[in-house]
């Protein structure tokens, strides 16, 4: 019997029914679709001990691990909570939960959804749940208005008519000031293009703190980066670069990277997804320009840390950050939430 069949047998007599079930369902959609660290069963029910962040008056910017899937927590120098989209539907938000948990954050002040695609919205109804009915609440939701056809979207979609804070639709050339770092949102256009994908519809933001910046295009793939190469010069330029959806090979065209011109690119996928993300190309386009490769595969979370001149990067776990060596790399064994440390 192996390790994994041994564990499976146990847990029948240790785990409570309902969980028991839920567990089930969870391992058969992790096997299907994110095969990612959290396979262990092991991990799943224990606590672990965390070192806290730091309020140390910089920005952070978290690139939460939740394998196949986004979920990206701000921090602002004056304690101001941005999360931009919520995980994967499988996970339930779970991963977000416990991390934001993690760092005692009790409020979020804005909640962004790039698009409504499951591996973007679908901790949506379980954080809105948490942070309404348990914590501090949810002041603002910013959401692009696009629809879709899935189960996951109408359950988002119910739970976002329901919320009774304010809601806002944003777009191209909306603006959010806070904390004088400035959130400029590049995209969608405004009224949605509906003759492009809603990858190409998704929320892009280019975040400015004084000398420091970074850009985040969520799943945006080469109508809008061609479309955002044209028509922004200055606007695109980034320290950092969100690397465009999870590292396909439909993202991340050299024209928009150079206009970007970043010194270090952040992945966030499932080692060993079903799409195998990132895509070789996609790495070979980064390594061509020498840009440092951070991907939530090996890297684990990955926390960015400006101080309104510079920029700190500490991930997880310490690994190379060559970006044609990261595939070549064992997965990280640990929850998203542990060892964040040391900042
Ligand atoms: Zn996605």
């Amino acid at each position: 019997m192996n390790r994994r069949k041994f564990l499976f047998y146990n847990s029948i007599f240790f785990t409570p029914i309902p969980y028991y079930f839920k567990q089930l369902l969870y391992i058969s959609d992790i096997e299907k679709y994110d095969y990612a660290w959290d396979n262990n069963l092991r991990y799943i029910p224990q606590k672990f001990n965390t070192i806290k962040s730091l309020r140390d008056n910089k920005l952070h910017i978290h690139t939460i691990n939740v394998a196949q899937g986004d979920s990206t927590l701000i921090v602002t120098p004056r304690n101001k909570i941005i999360l931009i989209d919520t995980g994967h539907a499988v996970h339930d938000g779970r991963h977000v939960i416990n991390y934001l948990n993690e760092q005692d954050i009790d409020r979020i002040d804005y909640l962004i959804l790039t698009h409504p695609h499951w591996d973007h919205i679908g901790g949506f109804k379980q954080i809105i749940n948490m942070y309404e009915n348990n914590l501090n609440g949810i002041k603002n939701i910013y959401h692009s208005g696009m629809t879709h056809n899935t189960n996951t979207y109408e359950t988002y979609n119910n739970t976002l008519q329901n919320f009774t804070g304010n809601k806002k639709i944003v777009s191209e050339g909306d603006n959010l000031n806070i904390d004088n770092i400035s959130f400029n949102i590049l995209n969608p256009i405004q009224g949605l293009n509906e003759d492009e994908s809603i990858n190409d519809n998704s929320i892009v933001i280019h975040i400015k703190y004084e000398n420091t910046n970074i850009i985040l295009p969520s799943d945006a793939e080469k109508y809008t980066e061609n479309r955002l190469s044209k028509k922004y010069t200055q606007n695109l330029n980034s320290d950092i670069y969100k690397v465009g959806h999870h590292g396909e090979n439909t993202s991340t065209h050299t024209k928009f990277i150079s206009k970007i011109d970043p010194d270090y690119a952040i992945i966030s996928s499932a080692y060993n997804s079903r799409f195998n993300h990132p895509d070789t190309p996609v790495l070979e386009r980064l390594s061509n320009k020498n840009i440092k490769t951070y991907w939530t595969g090996i890297h684990g979370s990955i926390v960015k840390i400006s101080d309104g001149q510079n920029w700190d990067i500490v991930p997880q776990v310490n690994k190379t950050i060559k970006p044609l060596s990261v595939k070549n790399h064992s997965q990280i064994k640990y929850p998203p939430h542990i060892g964040v440390k040391q900042y």
